[in-house]
């Protein structure tokens, strides 16, 4: 079955090859030697000063940021099921935070925040997703940090990267805190969080030392000399290293961003040349999402005769919604595949005539376009 969800995404075999070797300890010198190469990869992909781990789904990199660097009053951006879920970890510690609520389809308007900015002094951080997932949009995540910074430099902006990481090069230049997980664009099995920071991120987390399992300061000052406060993950890491040194292999990060960018595009044009609406109004490049009645028809069709598994949609669009991963290193013909698979499905389910359209623009976008 060929898995093509946006999360969780296929392990490659030399991953699953790297981390099928004996368990090592995490407080040795071999590991200490494999957790700096790891945080060396991940530093160059961040782009960022420096980067934790932390043996937690994605979900607890979010929280651990809520924790440690907002102090005051969190900007909440809410555009789907991720978003929403920065105000939930907010409510759990009975932190204070506006939320700024659109519909899933919607990216977040900057000058909402910059005017919240502005009039509330008491906002010290904002946090909103690159990618949120559950729509497959794309938040101008560059364009509101550098316009809040001018506003008040020490607003922490935090980005949960988590489906935008491994996908595109982001612009980090006003950006504090991004987060990323494991199980997206690395290609790893789900437990392992990795958080980017910058100087101005870090100062606040070292003057300020909150939470216990979560705390970052403690983190810091563990895997700044290759180790970690508390049990290291260790198959996962061993995982990354072997992930980023495929990445490498494959032609290094700017040839997948652009491999990811073009499979995105395409596969939009294809998914439109059928008839499909494009659901985000500014679609991410991590997947493709269409807003369809026929959804969950369309994806048991793919499951059932064609052996794909591509996602559905959350709460109120769980069944109208479909979402075609393009995270990681995806082949052409597994994508090809997919959206012919598509096109198969439409016309038995009476919709449309079969006749070749999807891969044709599909192939002719990707390898014409
Ligand atoms: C997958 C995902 C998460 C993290 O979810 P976990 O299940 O905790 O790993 C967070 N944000 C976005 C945008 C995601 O796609």
């Amino acid at each position: 079955m060929l898995l093509l969800t946006p999360g969780p995404t296929p392990v490659p075999e030399a991953v699953r090859m790297a981390m099928s070797t004996p368990t090592i300890h995490h407080r040795t010198p071999e590991f200490e030697a494999i957790f700096e190469q790891a945080r060396g990869y991940l530093k160059k992909l961040f782009d960022m000063e420096e980067v934790l781990m932390l043996a937690s789904s994605g979900t607890g990199a979010m929280e651990a940021c809520v924790l440690n660097l907002c102090h005051s009053k969190a900007l909440v951006v809410n555009s789907g099921k991720f978003g929403e879920r920065f105000g939930k970890i907010c409510e759990a510690y009975g932190k204070d935070f506006v939320e700024i609520k659109n519909e899933w389809n919607t990216p977040v308007d900057v000058n909402t925040i910059v005017e919240l900015i502005k009039n509330d002094e008491s906002i010290d951080a904002i946090f909103l997703q690159v990618c949120e997932s559950a729509g497959g949009l794309r938040h101008p995540v560059e364009e509101i940090a550098q316009k809040v910074k001018k506003i008040r430099s020490n607003v922490m902006i935090v980005a949960d990267g988590i489906t935008a990481i491994g996908v595109e090069k982001i612009d980090t230049t006003h950006i504090d805190a991004l987060i990323s997980g494991s199980q997206k664009a690395l290609m790893l099995p789900p437990g392992l969080a990795f958080i980017g920071l910058n100087a101005q991120a870090l100062e606040i987390i070292e003057n300020r030392g909150v939470g216990y399992y979560f705390n970052l300061k403690t983190e810091l000052k563990n895997q700044r000399k290759n180790t970690t406060a508390w049990t290291a993950a260790t198959t996962l890491v061993i995982g990354l290293v072997a992930m980023c040194e495929l990445i490498d292999a494959e032609g290094g990060l700017d040839k997948l961003y652009a491999d990811t960018a073009k499979r995105a595009f395409a596969t939009n044009k294809a998914l439109q040349a059928l008839g499909f609406h494009i659901y985000p109004k500014v679609p991410a490049k991590a997947m493709s999402a269409v807003l369809d009645d026929d959804a969950s028809k369309i994806r048991k069709i793919l499951k059932t005769k064609y052996g794909v598994n591509i996602a559905g949609g959350q709460d109120h669009i769980k069944d109208t919604l479909f979402r075609i991963n393009h995270m990681g290193l995806v082949n052409v013909y597994e994508t090809a595949w997919t959206l012919n698979a598509v096109e198969l499905a439409l016309a038995e389910l009476g919709k449309r005539a079969y006749d070749g359209t999807a891969n044709r623009v599909f192939t002719q976008e990707f390898y014409q376009g």
